[in-house]
């Protein structure tokens, strides 16, 4: 029940107005905001080793990982991806796209880490 009436209240906003929700919240507890590349395969990413498995379909919600054998439930697996993602963002281990990420959305509002950096919001993307 809690489930379903998350899934119809996030159906009600746009995506991006739920973020910009969460980021005010994140914000409002002093809580870092981090958006990872909507492509980061988080899925079909072992969060244990790191291997991908490329043939992962939706309908397939157990794997068993082809390098370590770790069995993964998807959505757990994908939790752990995206919080060990978000990490690596945050400590600047992440990618370049990671990178400017971190700097254009993690920082709290009226922060910048160099004096040419853009104002929160200003490089809002999709
Ligand atoms: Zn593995």
């Amino acid at each position: 029940m809690k489930n379903h009436c998350l899934a119809q209240a996030m159906g009600d906003v746009s995506l991006g107005a739920f973020y910009s929700m969460l980021e005010y919240k994140a914000n409002w507890n002093d809580r870092p905001f981090v958006k990872i590349d909507r492509w980061y395969p988080s899925s079909k990413s072992c969060s244990t080793c790191g291997w991908i498995k490329q043939d992962l379909i939706l309908s397939l919600r157990v794997w068993v990982c082809g390098s370590c054998g770790e069995i993964h439930d998807r959505d757990v697996n994908a939790a752990k991806d995206i919080l060990t993602q978000g990490i690596k963002v945050l400590s600047g281990c992440g990618t370049q796209s990671d990178t400017k990420q971190k700097r254009d959305e993690a920082l709290p509002l009226g922060e910048s880490m160099t004096p040419e950096a853009q104002p929160i919001g200003s490089a809002a993307g999709g």
